[in-house]
């Protein structure tokens, strides 16, 4: 056991954890945190690829010109590239360039105005967006809750969905060298100002009263005044940690967020296919950015403007959960045949350009439960509860629990990890 008591503990150290951790540690308390990975970063996971080109398992892309992130990069003297290129749909065996991501945006503006209540997304589509006439419509913000949000049609928010669109042409940018950076930045600073990390260490119960907690894994113990826990809204709501005494009004609230899910395939190819016109029916792809389709793995993107030969492959929503990915190469097949289907292309010639394949199925782990969050119709209470501080003692932040419009996001990790980390420092 760990003798010292420290002012706080942090339960995980991805973005919201790192990010309080460090507001904390700058006031002069001292801060412990706990991770059960071997290493910080959480839904933020770059790895290198065999060329050494660092490839996002997790979080890729930054979504705007968000404050907070800006404002670490700025301070990291990390770049960021935006994302550019044309978007495609692959529907009824024809490869079709899309304007963007939702093509008939003045229709649905219309339709959304009809809209006195939020409803989920699923009643939207066919109480106010049904017939032919929407058919297109219908496939590309099906594509777009279900991939975009990793959400379920039948629990997310139209009211969300709808604000999300309204700013949807916002820059997208990634990060030179790895969304990884960000989070080496931060825990480099943490560490230079004396926060003490305990790395593979997942915790299992947290013992409280007043003033006075225990954070209890298989191998430590780790007491101090306040816990700050971090982990996803998927561990909340399976009750991945031990509440003595217990908070079922925290998990009950949990249950009723909405956390999506997804697995994501990076396909290294000898060389980008998908540019050569044979395969595309005369079609240019050469500056290929999104592809969507209705393949088992339906949504495929680029590196462009980057030229690595590099496909993305995104499966999210219920869909997502219940997509068998024991075996790894099983799903790297099936990656392979949703190509070979989109770019008619015969899977055994595809599998031989195939340099590497990886894949993630978030869900699938138990440290993470899913992917990330989405709002749900009336969502809102259910989060207030659950950031709700325990008797000034126990304290959640976390992507899951950001009130602004970035749900969802690393922006909202760092946003949540600040504002809780401020509100845990005055009531000290
Ligand atoms: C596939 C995917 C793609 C994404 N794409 C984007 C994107 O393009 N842009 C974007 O902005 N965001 C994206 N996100 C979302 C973004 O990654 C998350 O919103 C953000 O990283 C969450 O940070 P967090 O600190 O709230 O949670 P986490 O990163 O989940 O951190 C919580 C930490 O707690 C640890 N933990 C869990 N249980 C325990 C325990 N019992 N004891 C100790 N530690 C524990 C976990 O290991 C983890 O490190 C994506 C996420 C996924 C999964």
């Amino acid at each position: 056991m760990e003798s010292k008591t420290f002012d706080v503990v942090i339960i995980g150290a991805g973005a919201a954890g790192l990010m309080a951790a460090l507001e904390i540690v700058l006031t002069g308390k001292s801060v412990a945190v706990i991770e059960a990975k071997e290493k910080a970063g959480g839904r933020i996971f770059t790895f290198h690829n065999d060329d050494g080109y660092p490839v996002e398992l997790g979080a890729e892309f930054v979504h705007g010109n968000l404050p907070i992130t800006k404002e670490l990069l700025k301070k990291a003297g990390i770049k960021i590239t935006p994302v550019r290129g044309s978007i495609w749909q692959y529907k009824d065996g024809r490869l079709a360039e899309q304007e963007d991501f939702i093509d008939d945006y003045s229709d649905l503006e219309k339709k959304f105005k009809e809209l006195s209540q939020d409803i989920p997304v699923a009643e939207f589509l066919s109480a106010h967006l049904a017939g032919a006439k929407y058919e297109e419509l219908r496939f590309s913000l099906k594509n777009y809750v279900e991939g975009y949000y990793a959400a379920d049609l039948n629990r997310a928010s139209t009211f969300s969905l709808r604000n999300e669109l309204a700013k949807s042409d916002d820059e997208q940018y990634r990060i030179e060298g790895g969304y990884l950076q960000l989070v080496n930045h931060l825990e480099q600073r943490c560490k230079e100002n004396g926060v003490q990390f305990y790395f593979s260490q997942a915790v299992l119960q947290l013992h409280w009263k007043k003033s006075n907690v225990e954070a209890v894994t298989v191998q430590n113990s780790v007491r101090a005044k306040k816990a700050l826990i971090t982990v996803s809204v998927g561990v909340l709501q399976n009750g991945g940690i031990e509440f003595f005494p217990a908070l079922p009004e925290k998990k009950l609230a949990a249950q009723n967020l909405g956390f999506g899910h997804v697995v994501k395939t990076i396909l290294s190819f000898d060389d980008a296919f998908w540019k050569d016109k044979e395969l595309t029916a005369g079609k240019d792809l050469t500056d290929l950015n999104f592809l969507f389709s209705m393949e088992q793995i339906p949504t495929w993107w680029t590196q462009h403007p980057k030229k690595q030969a590099i496909l993305v492959g995104w499966l999210g929503g219920p869909r997502a959960d219940v997509f068998d990915t024991v075996n790894k190469e099983n799903v790297i097949q099936k990656a392979l045949y949703s190509l070979s289907q989109i770019f008619n292309i015969d899977v055994l010639q595809l599998s031989q350009k195939l340099k590497s394949g990886q894949m993630h199925n978030w869900s699938a782990d138990l440290h993470f439960c899913g992917a990330y969050s989405y709002e749900v119709v009336n969502g809102k209470g259910f989060m207030q509860t659950v950031l709700q501080p325990v008797d000034g003692t126990v304290y959640f932040a976390g992507e899951g629990l950001h009130h602004g419009p970035e749900i969802g996001t690393v922006e909202a990790a760092l946003n949540s990890g600040r504002e809780v980390a401020y509100q845990l420092i005055a009531n000290f």
